[in-house]
């Protein structure tokens, strides 16, 4: 049965279950499969007409052991968190007119418009059964820099094995993202708005990192991770890459780049361990806005955290993108202690210069590109005019370092993939569009709801944040308690 270890080395080696339920592992590090399955072209050409629903079964079935989920179970959790997808489809991909040989990989179709989504709907559905057959109540806390927090409430809603906490930084996300959280009527979700974040969504990871270190209110209120350090939400990302692959490529083995709008490096991850299972993909991309944190690893061997610049692209207003290191420790043979190393030093110094031999190892096979606002909105507008297709400020990211890398992608198919529903960001359409009034391409049904209904939740500033929720966590335990009495 393939076990899962943390990245750092420490602990015992565990089932995916408990891999999924802990979150992070005991010394701090990301869980990682003992080895990554290798796929056949075989196994490749058998898989390429499967619809998004049946590939995924396929992939989890690897890293999930059929006498912890059997079949049966696996394929209902899969069809609960995909069947209520807009599209039939689940990820649909159409191909650019004003563009040669490019397609975009529609990531947004999921109840709140975003990829998170895509990752966060099995996740979900998958914890909510292990914890049910347990008979266990779990609380989360995630934070967001806008599209992970409503994910999380949406699909937590209602639930009755969690409670999930969602921070997210006041004045920076955008007031729709917002109005997703704070509308949701179910009492086991708790927004928190949170004043005076000054490093952005940030500044929230590390008041998360300070409640998992509380070892008493850790079991107090049975905390756990659902943010993108979850192996979970890796594991199913993997499966849009194969899917992507498939129904671009007219055979296997064509050479395919594709290009992510990324952040905390969640979406590369699971492209980069795709890749190394044995997807042909050409080049991976990556595009950063004017934070370019992941372009200074890609380009200069340079992990380091850097002052925050606030973008048109607010989703990847990232500092500290956590899962390289997971993706870093497929690089160096699996090396836990090279990993332990970095990351005390990471904490310790803010900064690490990897060797020329780890640079080598882990740029092989990605280029980078930081994008500013300016050529952002630009693309927006030609898209819109060219070709009537309306990108969101993420998806247009991705465009932009397209195009910038056209001559070094060279004559093969790009897939850029789409991150979220432009409806999300009106705000940032106007600016690129000029306009005063909206386009229907950047309106959505669910955000017009969300604008005639009432908002609930808490505001704290982040001087108090940790003893405030503290506070109001532990309270809502013990009502959960009463509850069940
Ligand atoms: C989260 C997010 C990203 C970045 O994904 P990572 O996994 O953090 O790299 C890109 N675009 C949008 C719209 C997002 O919400």
């Amino acid at each position: 049965m393939l076990k899962f270890v943390s990245n750092k080395g420490g602990g015992e080696p565990v089932d995916i279950e408990t891999a999924i339920l802990s979150g992070y592992a005991p010394d701090g590090g990301l869980y990682v499969p003992e080895h990554l399955p290798q796929i056949s072209v075989e196994q490749l050409e058998q898989w390429k007409h499967l619809s998004f629903k049946e590939l995924a079964f396929e992939i989890v079935s690897l890293f999930i052991d059929r006498s912890i989920v059997s079949a049966q179970e696996l394929k209902s959790i899969i069809e609960n968190a995909y069947g209520t997808f807009e599209k039939e489809e689940v990820i649909p991909i159409p191909k650019l007119r004003s563009r040669k040989n490019t397609y975009v990989m529609e990531l947004f179709y999921g109840s709140t418009l975003s990829f998170k989504d895509v990752g966060l709907s099995f996740l979900v559905n998958l914890v909510d059964f292990f914890l049910k057959r347990k008979q266990e109540r779990l609380s989360v806390v995630v934070a967001t820099t806008g599209d992970t927090g409503p994910a999380a409430a949406s699909y937590v809603a209602g639930k009755s094995t969690l409670d999930v906490w969602v921070l997210y930084p006041k004045g920076l996300i955008t007031e729709e993202q917002e109005r997703q959280m704070t509308t949701l009527q179910q009492s086991n979700v708790h927004p928190v708005g949170v004043y005076n974040c000054q490093e952005g969504a940030d500044d929230l990871d590390l008041v998360i990192a300070k409640l998992y270190a509380n070892q008493p209110f850790k079991n107090k209120v049975n905390l756990s991770s659902i943010n993108s350090i979850n192996w979970g939400r890796v594991m199913i990302q993997t499966v849009h890459y194969f899917y992507g692959y498939f129904q671009v490529a007219d055979k296997i083995g064509e050479p395919i780049s594709m290009v992510v709008p990324s952040g905390a490096f969640g979406n590369l991850c699971a492209g980069g361990l795709a890749r190394k299972m044995g997807l042909p993909i050409k080049n991976l991309i990556v595009a950063n806005n004017k934070n370019g944190c992941l372009h200074r690893i890609f380009t200069k061997g340079i992990f380091s955290k850097e002052p925050i610049h606030e973008t048109v692209s607010s989703a990847i207003d990232i500092l500290v993108p956590l899962n390289f290191w997971r993706y870093l420790y497929f690089c160096v043979d699996k090396d836990a202690q090279k990993l332990k190393q970095w990351t005390e030093e990471f904490e310790k110094n803010g900064m690490v210069q990897f060797d020329e031999t780890t640079f080598n190892a882990y740029k092989k096979g990605f280029l980078s590109r930081s994008v500013s606002d300016e050529d952002t909105l630009a693309i927006i507008k030609e898209f819109f005019e060219a070709e009537d297709y309306l990108l969101d400020p993420h998806t247009a990211v991705s465009l932009v370092v397209a195009d910038e890398l056209n001559e070094e992608i060279g004559d093969h198919k790009v897939l850029c993939l789409s991150t979220a529903h432009p409806a999300k960001f009106p705000g940032i359409i106007r600016q690129a569009l000029n306009c005063e009034s909206l386009p229907e391409a950047a309106t959505h049904p669910s955000i017009e709801q969300a604008k005639r209904q009432c908002q609930k939740g808490y505001t704290a500033d982040h001087s108090h944040l940790e003893e405030a929720l503290i506070q109001a966590m532990e309270y809502q335990c013990e009502q959960n308690r009463k509850i069940k009495i």
